[in-house]
């Protein structure tokens, strides 16, 4: 806290990993001796820059730039970038150092890194997202490559933008594929990047259920945001036979007794890049309610946060406990406070936590740059079946940890575990680096 002041989120992340070790620390000396505690909450790197751009009016905009490249123990660095007002240092920094656990679960090479700029594309021109995303890759190309650091999309990063940054990077170096990930499936993309972090929650959430002889099957669901995560979340839950009744934006949540209408919600975010307000318009039997947070007090079986962090608290997960959820699974980084998950413990419902429920897209990512190096293309089933089985073994290497460490059924400690130890082995292997 003294040396990174004014950061909460970061200090909330670092809080919840680094309690959850308690009993790995206890166990082996050795990490304690080899200072892997301090070595790792120190990113190897962390870059801020100026992003100078001209709007549509002629009138020079400046934003700021990150990349924070946090540990590159296991492959170079990989993590998406964000784009979004609320982006500072803290931000980055919490999601980079969730993102160091989250790959290492993933079984890949891949280290830990994280992106973005207080750049808010929202009501933003075709032009002008053009100009920004040039400018940031104009400063961040010298800082990453196919095997140093490889972003990919997050909040405001979707695939126009990944276009638009792999283009600058291709005139700046030449072309190579595997710098970014999340490209479009004509120049380099994989498919199934699009749906991994959505579908893969899902994945994940089922293997909790079926463990407890439940399943999505008929099932009340409730997914916050309308992003790429929470559609491919929704998408997957339908498919599984979930009947999903809510989703929002950072404005407000539609409650739809029947169902949400993914074609519709598809159409307003992915094509129109509209409000999710507009969804009554088309099916006047739903309501639309302003403000994102009473979307909780709706009654539901499973509950998928899929906005963004902090976006459950205390009193949320109170009131979704009271109305008998039985299993969270955070498809976005950190949405659960740290009160909120205690309460979600203590009252015995399952919890997927996010670096082991959202690792699909990631996991997808590093499957796209395997790919790009291959030069080849895998099939959509080919990639699905690889992502599903990644999130199985995500969920069983996170059980047996847990158990391991005398917390059976706490996948909070058991990912944050099985995370840690594949890092730490690493670094302990590489010596005082
Ligand atoms: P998108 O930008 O596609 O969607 C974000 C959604 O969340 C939008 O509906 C947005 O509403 C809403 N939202 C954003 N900020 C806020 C806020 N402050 N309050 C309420 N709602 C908000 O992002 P993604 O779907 O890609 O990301 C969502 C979450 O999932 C993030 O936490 C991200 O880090 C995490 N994640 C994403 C991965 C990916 O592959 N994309 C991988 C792993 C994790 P609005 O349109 O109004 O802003």
């Amino acid at each position: 806290i003294r040396r990174n002041p004014h950061e909460s989120e970061f200090h909330q992340a670092v809080k919840e990993i680094l309690d959850s070790l308690i009993p790995v620390f206890e166990k082996h000396s050795k990490y304690m001796n080899h200072g892997i505690l301090e070595r790792i909450v120190e990113p190897e790197r962390a870059i801020t820059f100026r992003v100078p751009w001209v709007d549509d009016s002629g009138k020079v905009q400046v934003n700021r730039g990150y990349r924070v490249q946090f540990n590159s123990a296991i492959g170079p660095y990989k993590g998406g970038l964000r784009f979004h007002p609320s982006v500072n240092a803290s931000i980055i920094k919490f999601l980079g150092f969730e993102q160091i656990f989250k790959n290492s679960l993933t079984g890949q090479p891949i280290g830990g890194g994280k992106g973005g700029s207080d750049f808010d594309p929202k009501g933003k021109s075709d032009n002008e997202i053009m100009r920004f995303t040039q400018s940031f890759m104009t400063e961040l190309y010298k800082y990453i490559g196919p095997d140093i650091d490889v972003p990919a999309g997050d909040i405001g990063v979707g695939a126009r933008e990944i276009g638009y940054m792999f283009g600058q990077y291709k005139r700046i170096r030449g072309h190579e594929a595997g710098v970014l990930t999340g490209k479009g499936l004509g120049y380099g993309g994989s498919l199934t990047r699009t749906e991994a972090t959505g579908y893969g929650c899902v994945y994940f959430v089922n293997e909790m259920l079926k463990f407890k002889g439940l399943s999505f099957e008929d099932s009340t669901v409730i997914v916050s945001g309308s992003g790429n995560v929470s559609i491919y979340a929704i998408e997957k839950a339908q498919q599984l036979g979930a009947k999903v009744v809510a989703c929002s934006d950072s404005n407000g949540y539609v409650y739809d007794p029947d169902g949400i209408n993914l074609k519709t919600v598809k159409r307003l975010k992915e094509v129109e890049r509209n409000r999710i307000s507009e969804y009554v318009k088309e099916h006047p039997h739903a309501v639309y309610s302003e403000g994102c947070e009473d979307i909780w007090s709706i009654k539901c079986d499973i509950a998928l946060p899929c906005a963004t962090q902090n976006e459950i608290n205390e009193e949320a997960a109170k009131t979704l406990v009271a109305n008998g959820v039985k299993a969270i699974g955070e498809g976005a980084n950190m949405p659960s406070t740290l009160e909120a998950i205690e309460v979600f413990l203590n009252n015995h419902v399952l919890f997927g936590p996010a670096k082991a429920a959202n690792a699909g897209g990631v996991a997808v990512s590093a499957l796209e740059m395997s790919q790009n190096s291959m030069r080849l293309s895998w099939s959509f089933e080919e990639v699905d079946a690889k992502l599903h089985q990644i999130m199985k073994n995500i969920y069983e290497s996170s059980v047996m940890a847990a158990e391991e460490y005398g917390h059976p059924g706490n996948l909070v400690v058991g990912a944050n575990i099985a995370g840690f130890l594949r890092v730490a082995n690493a670094m302990l292997s590489q010596g005082i680096v």
